[in-house]
């Protein structure tokens, strides 16, 4: 699993990995926040009512669920198993919380931090994605405040620097789990 503050550039290390190491599969999210444009239902995140993902919650479906910013964020069993089954592994996506609910109920998964090299460029992120108003940027950055304090929790830390670098880090940290 990949962790890490919002904007720190999880989404875009993950598609170098999965394109240059076979046989891994993004574990696609359920979320109650509504798509951003150009997101597409069952591909970027499968997109929920707040009543939709609360029946999840009651139903047991989630491996881990997490409020971020306001809106709910949760990995479905089902998807992480069917993407377990169809290769040599499946790479979560998701935040702090999650990530140490995932550690404690599967030990044995990788989990790596991304981390910005400075909390301005952190900011400089955010507001360059352009996707969330100001307030929300600000949310997301006292978010990502709390987030980063959570670094030392986890055994591999990659610092979004140069993304090539970081990109290889990452791809390093993966082939030596799966094949080692
Ligand atoms: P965004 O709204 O920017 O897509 O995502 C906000 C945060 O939620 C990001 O840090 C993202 O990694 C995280 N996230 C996405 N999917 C999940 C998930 O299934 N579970 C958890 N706990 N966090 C997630």
């Amino acid at each position: 699993m990949i962790t890490g503050p919002s904007g720190v550039g999880k989404g875009t290390l993950i598609r170098g990995l999965l394109e240059r190491v076979a046989g891994l599969g993004l574990s696609v999210s359920a979320t109650t926040r509504p798509p951003r444009a150009g997101e597409r239902d069952g591909v970027d995140y499968y997109f929920m009512t707040p009543e939709e993902f609360e029946a999840h919650v009651a139903a047991g479906d989630f491996v881990e669920h997490a409020t971020y910013s306001g809106q709910q964020y949760g990995t479905l069993r089902s998807e992480l198993e069917r993407r377990l089954a169809a290769g040599r592994g499946a790479v979560l996506e998701i935040e702090v919380q999650g990530a140490r609910q995932v550690r404690s109920a599967m030990p044995d998964a990788v989990a790596v931090f991304i981390a910005p090299p400075s909390r301005e460029a952190l900011r400089a992120r955010l507001l360059g994605r352009g996707t969330d108003s100001a307030a929300q940027v600000d949310a997301r950055l006292r978010m990502a405040e709390r987030e980063i304090e959570a670094q030392p929790e986890f055994a591999h830390v990659v610092v979004n620097d140069r993304l090539e670098h970081a990109t290889e880090e990452l791809i390093g940290i993966v082939r030596a789990a799966i094949d080692p």
